[in-house]
C-alpha cells in the first residue's frame, strides 16, 4: 500500500478544500498540493533521481517542505529530513552515511552546505527558505506540473530518519510506505479525525511527531491545518480557538499553562489535545484538566516504530499512563531473561506490528540486535502494564535525555568533551527541568585548566543547541561500578542540590 496513493485519493476527492493555511499568509487547496507535488517530483525526476534514492532536506518548516515530502512519496524517493539546528559535523555524517542524490538546505547555510555536499558526492544541491523561496522553487517553476504516481509496495522505503544511539553514531531508521500508512490509518481511526477537523500544527516537521503523526492525520482525513512555523506561545494562544485538535510535546503544555489566559474559553472548539515524545507529568495532566476542563490524550511512540500506544479517545485517559496499543500493534513487557512479565511487573517494553521499521540503514548488526528472535523491537523504554491493559513508562534502559521533546544521547556529547585536551573523562546526565522536562549536565574530570565556559563554547560550535548541556561541573573522580561503568544515578545524587536550582 503506497502512503501517497491514500493521500492522493483524499486530496483528489475534494480539490477545492483547504489543506493548509498559514496565518497571515497563503491558504493552499488540495488542488495546489496535487499540482505542486507533481511539479516537485518531475523537477527531481528530470535530474535523474529515481525510486529508492534519498532526498536529504535540512530546511525550515514551510508548506513547501511538506509538499516536497509528499512529492518524494509520490515519486518513490526516500525523504530524509534533518533538524535545521544540526551543525556541519552532524549533517556531514548523515550525508556520508545516507548517500543522498539530493540535498536541500536553508539559504542561510548555502556556502557550508555546498562544501559538505561536494565532499560527500551529493549530485544535486538546492536551497529552500522558510518563505518557500530558493533555488529549489526556481527550478520547480521551470518544470511542468505533470507526474504520475510511482508504484510503491508496502515494503518500499518512504522515509529515513536518523536517531542517535547510545552506542555511537546516529542510525538511519528505514520506514516503509506500509509502516507509515498502517500507523496513519490507525491514528485517524483511533482519534476520530474527519474533514471537519482543524489541526493547529505547531510541531517541527523533521521528526515523527510533526511530520507523520500530525500531518498524516490531517492529510488522510481531509482536515485543515493551521500551519505555524514553530511553537510560540502567543501564536498558539491566538489560533487555538480556531482549531479542533492540537498536538504537542509536554513542554508545549507546560508553557501554555504558564499564563492565566490559558483556560476553558481559550480552548474554544478543541475536541482533542494529544501529547507525546516525552513523559507528561501526571501533575501537568491534572492541572490541564482543572484549567480547561479537557483531558490530554497521551500517546507513546518512537522514530523506529511510529505510534505504539495511546490513551483511549472514548474511555478513561489515565494521568501518567501512555494507554493501550493501537490497532494491529502488539506491546509486551519482558524481564531480563526475555520472558514476558505479568501485569504490574516492571521490564523492557517491546513492540511488534506493521508500524515497526524494517531496520537501520546499512547496519545489519545494529538491526539484528534491536530485535528479539521472535520479531519484537526492543524499545529501551522501561515500563509496566496494569490489570486493565494500560501501559506506564517508568524509565529508560537506554542512556537518553529528552529535552523539550528532543532526544539527546549523552554518548555523543561525552565523546566530544573527552576529545578535548585537558579532559580525562566526562559523563552527561539528565536532570529534571521545569520547562524542558529534562536537561543535560556534564560532569567532567579534568587534568588541565579548562573552564566551564570554554567547554560550553566548544560544544555550542559543534552541536545543535538542544544537545548542549546546561551546565558543566568538575569532579575529581567519576563514580564507577564493579564493571567500570559510570554510575550516573550516583552523580545525580551527588549534585542533587545544584541540579534542583537550574534555571
Ligand atoms: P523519538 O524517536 O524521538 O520519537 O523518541 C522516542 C522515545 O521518546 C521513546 O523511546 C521514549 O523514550 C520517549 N517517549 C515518547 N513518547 C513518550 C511518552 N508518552 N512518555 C514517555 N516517553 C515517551
Amino acid at each position: 500500500m503506497s502512503l501517497y496513493v491514500l493521500i492522493h485519493e483524499r486530496l483528489s476527492a475534494a480539490p477545492s478544500a483547504i489543506v493548509l493555511g498559514v496565518p497571515g499568509g497563503a491558504s493552499l487547496s488540495a488542488a495546489v498540493f496535487l499540482e505542486r507535488t507533481a511539479q516537485y517530483a518531475s523537477t527531481l525526476s528530470a535530474l535523474g533521481v529515481r525510486k529508492g534514492d534519498r532526498v536529504a532536506v535540512q530546511a525550515d518548516k514551510s508548506p513547501e517542505t511538506l509538499m516536497l515530502y509528499l512529492a518524494c512519496l509520490r515519486a518513490g524517493f526516500v525523504f530524509l529530513p534533518m533538524n535545521p539546528a544540526y551543525h556541519d559535523d552532524e549533517v556531514d555524517y548523515m550525508l556520508g552515511d545516507a548517500e543522498p542524490a539530493v540535498f536541500v538546505h536553508r539559504p542561510e547555510t548555502e556556502a557550508g552546505s555546498r562544501i559538505l555536499a561536494e565532499r560527500r558526492g551529493v549530485r544535486h544541491v538546492f536551497s529552500l527558505g522558510a518563505d518557500g523561496e530558493g533555488s529549489f522553487s526556481l527550478a520547480a517553476a521551470r518544470s511542468a506540473p505533470e507526474f504520475g504516481i510511482e508504484t510503491c509496495e508496502e515494503d518500499d522505503l518512504a522515509a529515513m530518519l536518523y536517531t542517535s544511539g547510545t552506542t555511537g553514531k546516529p542510525k538511519g531508521a528505514m520506514l516503509t510506505h506500509g509502516n507509515l500508512a498502517s500507523n496513519a490509518l490507525a491514528l485517524v481511526e483511533a482519534w476520530q479525525f474527519t474533514a471537519a477537523d482543524v489541526l493547529l500544527h505547531a510541531l517541527p516537521i523533521f521528526h515523527t511527531h510533526g511530520l507523520f503523526v500530525a500531518s498524516h492525520c490531517a492529510l488522510l482525513s481531509g482536515a485543515r491545518m493551521i500551519w505555524l512555523p514553530r511553537f510560540e506561545r502567543a501564536a498558539v494562544m491566538e489560533h487555538l480557538s480556531e482549531a479542533t485538535v492540537f498536538m504537542g510535546v509536554p513542554t508545549y503544555y507546560t508553557r501554555l499553562l504558564t499564563g492565566e489566559d490559558f483556560a476553558r474559553e481559550a480552548c474554544g472548539n478543541l475536541r482533542l489535545f494529544v501529547s507525546g515524545s516525552a513523559p507528561l507529568l501526571a501533575e501537568t495532566h491534572r492541572e490541564f484538566e482543572q484549567r480547561t476542563g479537557q483531558v490530554i490524550l497521551e500517546r507513546y511512540g518512537m522514530t523506529e516504530t511510529g505510534m505504539n500506544t495511546g490513551n483511549p479517545y472514548e474511555g478513561p485517559r489515565v494521568p501518567g499512563s501512555v494507554g493501550k496499543p493501537f490497532d494491529g500493534v502488539a506491546v509486551r513487557v519482558v524481564g531480563e531473561d526475555g520472558a514476558e512479565l505479568s501485569a504490574g511487573e516492571v521490564g523492557e517494553m517491546q513492540v511488534k506490528g506493521p508500524n515497526v521499521m524494517g531496520g537501520y540503514w546499512r547496519q545489519g548488526d545494529k538491526t539484528s540486535s534491536a530485535f528479539t528472535s521472535d520479531g519484537y523491537f526492543k524499545t529501551g523504554d522501561v515500563g509496566r502494564q496494569d490489570e486493565r491493559g494500560y501501559f506506564y513508562i517508568v524509565g529508560r534502559a537506554k542512556d537518553m535525555i529528552i529535552s523539550g521533546g528532543f532526544n539527546v544521547y549523552p554518548k555523543e556529547i561525552e565523546a566530544l568533551i573527552d576529545g578535548l585536551p585537558g579532559v580525562s573523562e566526562s559523563a552527561v546526565v539528565g536532570v529534571p527541568h521545569g520547562d524542558f522536562g529534562e536537561v543535560g549536565v556534564a560532569v567532567v574530570k579534568a587534568t588541565g585548566s579548562l573552564s566551564e565556559a570554554e567547554i560550553l563554547s566548544f560544544l555550542t560550535d559543534r552541536l545543535a543547541k538542544y544537545k548542549v548541556p546546561k551546565r558543566v561541573l568538575f569532579s575529581e573522580e567519576l563514580p564507577r561500578n564493579a564493571m567500570g561503568k559510570v554510575q550516573k544515578n550516583l552523580l545525580r545524587e551527588r549534585h542533587r542540590e545544584l541540579f534542583r536550582s537550574l534555571p
